[in-house]
């Protein structure tokens, strides 16, 4: 670039002393002829430009393209005249032509309002007219000033006609006008990509055009300029060609980001504009009167100054119509769940926390077992899922009470317009969203577990308690059996105002659960033939000091969401395997421990090592220990688990399978883990109620444990009909509160319920 700068002014410089060689007074024959070439070539390296090019760079070369051709046939005209007439006057409709170049150049500079790349607070069309209007109004107050500084007889206008100085004074104005624009570009819209070289490259050119413009009509009367006073003419085609050779810096520099384009760009106008007034003051209060001219560019000046301020108001309202957009768009994220639209759990709370005091009801749903369509049909599929399903949320209340996403799986409705009709549309949602979803040929079914919270009126609560009593309402109905409803009954939440996460990490930080009030206590499980109990299962109890009494429904789940389960299953193990000798004194007999073990913890280290450390110190043979798994959490590693499993059992501890029935893939539990003992789940044991049904499971999954060598407990007896039920259909054992509530170990008595009479003989497959 810097290359081709020295080449062009070297040329220029070597025709211009040619031509004070050949033509020292200014003929005009050489200039012209001069003028006529480099006009044509400018004008045809900027043809040649625009081919390789398009969009706004095509359109600039092009449009200078065309001025130079203008300036170069105009030039060609005046070489046809002199020629054919040496000493012809210079007329001002002569020089229209010349007047085509800086048209185009004009509208080639506006070309780089549309190359600025980030959205501008104004348009491009509104940029451009600013554009205009600022450039003209800088050009004019100049103009205004020189007016009013230059001494009248340094113009030698005398004796040529007013169209002529009009003309000559058009070219010079219309170069300053140029000019500025070429600044105002360069210096208030800095991180235009069109190019910053090509603009500054064209402003030198009018630079030259310029000077060379003002020689001429302040030297009117002298006749042709000197071919070094037209040197500004060649040199500026030729900068405009080399211009058409550059090509844009790849990004501009980023000045308005810091602001500073935009305070000039506001300022800068004025200041010329403040500098005429303040002359103009200057003037008349020295008694000199305005000329027409002066007063002519004052009213021109006030006329743009009220234009570009309707301008910047029409901005500015775009701006701030922006903004307000902006602002809506921000607070709509900051409340809403991207993936459903539906209001978050910022918005729930805060639409909460207001209705408080008043009539209210909330909803909160768990979806049961998502987990396994994300891990089936990959995430993309849940998310349409979770699409659906928060249309059908919303389609079973009121438009007026809130539905909200507050995580994962987990949504919750507010009814405080409605709160009266929370449980019938509790069950709506559940019914809703039983039917199947269809998506892209799939069909799933997605269950919820709901809980209910109604408060009492007048009740002191925030929101988050509330939300947790909803929390712990929707386990309870959870572990019920997934898919129900369960209102918030007031006990065994832990309190209105408990952090259980918190209070629950404290409790077991401690090391020593029993302090933080950890119990365990003992059901019996008892063989029905003779209602001999033959082993008991231990249960953890948690009265925390603050909370009081928390129900384990509620604790265990949020134990194993924090990943605390572990140390309250190492206490009730710890704890049951010590207690086991006395409890063989109570029923008289030595007899089995039951344990819970929740199944994340097949996956994790620790848990072998637990269970022989609890041994080694109760001295309990291992044959005495079975550990349940509660699968509250799909076991993800089927065959990990398995091995674990197995080494356990290789240990001589028997492992049972908790719930059987109710969690994820039971058959397929059933089939890969070697275990030896399953726990029939409360709800497939009503064999008394639903004898064709649920006996017909029942015997289904009696014979399949026989043919594997697997014992059955039935779990949930309450009732001496169902146990008698359970045992002719060749149940063997059981447990439930018939056979005793879970109590700690010094209320434990050996029962006195009858044994359902039975042929002794089935009793053989029990060990004790
Ligand atoms: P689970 O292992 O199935 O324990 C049996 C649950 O059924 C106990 O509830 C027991 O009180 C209850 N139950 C027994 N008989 C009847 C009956 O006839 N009718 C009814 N309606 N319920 C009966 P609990 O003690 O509230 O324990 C709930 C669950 O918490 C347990 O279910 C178990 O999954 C979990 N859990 C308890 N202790 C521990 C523990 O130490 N570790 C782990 N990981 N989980 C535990
Ligand atoms: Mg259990
Ligand atoms: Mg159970």
């Amino acid at each position: 670039m810097t290359a081709r700068l020295f080449v062009t002014l070297a040329i220029v410089l070597g025709v211009t002393a040619l031509g004070e060689l050949i033509e020292p007074r200014g003929g005009r024959l050489y200039a012209d002829t001069a003028q006529l070439v480099v006009g044509a070539a400018a004008a045809s390296i900027c043809f040649a430009g625009a081919r390789s090019r398009a969009g706004v760079q095509r359109r600039w070369r092009l449009l200078i393209g065309a001025g130079l051709t203008g300036w170069t046939l105009n030039r060609l005209w005046w070489l046809v005249q002199d020629v054919a007439d040496p000493d012809r006057a210079i007329t001002a409709v002569t020089d229209i032509g010349f007047f085509v170049l800086p048209a185009c150049l004009l509208v080639a500079l506006l070309q780089a309002p549309y190359t600025r790349p980030r959205p501008a607070p104004t348009s491009v069309r509104r940029d451009q007219v600013a554009l205009v209007i600022d450039s003209v109004l800088i050009a004019g107050s100049l103009l205004a000033l020189a007016w009013s500084l230059v001494p009248r007889d340094w113009l030698h206008w005398d004796g040529r006609p007013t169209s002529l100085i009009v003309a000559a004074a058009a070219y010079a104005i219309a170069d300053l006008v140029l000019a500025t624009m070429v600044l105002l570009l360069l210096l208030t819209r800095p991180d235009s990509r069109a190019g910053r070289k090509p603009i500054a490259l064209g402003g030198l050119a009018v630079l030259a055009l310029g000077v060379s413009d003002t020689l001429r009509l302040v030297n009117l009367a002298d006749g042709a300029l000197s071919p070094w006073q037209s040197a500004g003419h060649l040199l500026g085609a030729a900068l405009l060609a080399v211009a058409a050779l550059s090509s844009p810096s790849a990004r501009g520099r980023t000045v308005a980001d810091s602001g500073e384009g935009e305070w000039l760009h506001l300022v800068l106008p004025y200041i010329p504009v403040t500098a005429t007034g303040v002359m103009i003051a200057i003037n008349s209060g020295a008694g000199k009167p305005l000329s027409p001219f002066e007063a002519y560019l004052g009213w021109l000046g006030l006329g743009l100054v009220v234009a570009r301020q309707m301008f910047t108001i029409v901005d500015n309202t775009v701006l701030l119509d922006r903004v307000s957009e902006g602002q809506r768009r921000l607070h709509h994220q900051a409340y809403h769940d991207p993936l459903t639209g539906l209001a978050n759990r910022a918005l729930f709370r805060e639409r909460l926390t207001g209705a408080l005091g008043g009539p209210v009801a909330v909803l909160f749903a768990d979806l049961d077992d998502f987990k396994l369509i994300n891990d089936s049909f990959g995430h993309a599929m849940g998310d349409r899922v979770l699409r659906a399903i928060a249309e059908r949320l919303q389609r079973c209340v009121s438009p007026a009470d809130l539905v909200a996403r507050l995580g994962g799986d987990e949504f919750a409705v507010l009814l405080d317009h409605t709160p009266a009709d929370a449980e019938p549309a509790g069950h709506r949602i559940l019914a809703a969203l039983r039917e199947p979803f269809v998506i892209d040929g799939h069909t799933f079914g997605v269950g919820a577990s709901i809980g209910l919270v109604v408060p009492e009126p007048g009740e002191p609560l925030t929101a988050d308690a509330l939300l947790r009593r909803a929390d712990a309402a929707m386990y309870v109905s959870k572990r019920r059996g997934k898919g129900a409803l369960a209102r918030y009954s007031g006990t065994g939440d832990g309190g209105p105002n408990a952090d259980l996460p918190h209070l629950l990490a404290e409790a077991l930080a401690s090391g020593e659960p029993s302090r933080a009030g950890f119990e365990v206590f003992y059901q019996p499980i008892v063989r029905f033939a003779d209602a001999a109990t033959v082993a008991v299962e231990a249960l953890a109890r948690w009265t925390s000091p603050v909370a009081g009494p928390v129900h384990p429904d509620v604790f265990v789940p949020v134990a194993e969401r924090t990943g605390l389960v572990g140390a309250i299953d190492d206490f009730v193990l710890g704890r049951a395997c010590a207690d086991a000798a006395a409890l063989s004194v109570v029923y008289g007999r030595p007899i089995d421990m039951h344990v819970n073990v929740s199944a994340a913890r097949l996956g994790r280290p620790g848990l072998e090592e637990s269970v022989a450390a609890a041994l080694a110190r109760s001295g309990l043979p291992a044959a005495r220990l079975v550990l349940e798994i509660t699968e509250t959490h799909r076991i993800q590693d089927l065959a990990s688990a398995a091995a674990v499993v197995a080494r356990l059992r290789a240990y001589g501890v028997r492992i049972a399978l908790d719930d059987f029935g109710s969690g994820f893939n039971a058959l397929a539990q059933l089939h890969s883990l070697p275990v030896d003992i399953v726990k029939l789940d409360a709800t497939l044991t009503d064999v008394d109620i639903a004898p064709d049904r649920a006996g017909a499971l029942c015997r289904s999954v009696l014979a399949i444990c026989t043919d594997l060598d697997i014992v059955v407990v039935a779990e949930g007896i309450e009732t001496a009909a169902r146990a008698r039920a359970l045992a002719e259909l060749g149940c063997l054992v059981g447990q439930g509160y018939l056979f005793g509530q879970p109590a700690p170990l010094h209320r434990l008595r050996p029962p006195s319920i009858p044994s359902p009479s039975l042929p002794p003989s089935s009793a053989a497959h029990l060990a004790n």
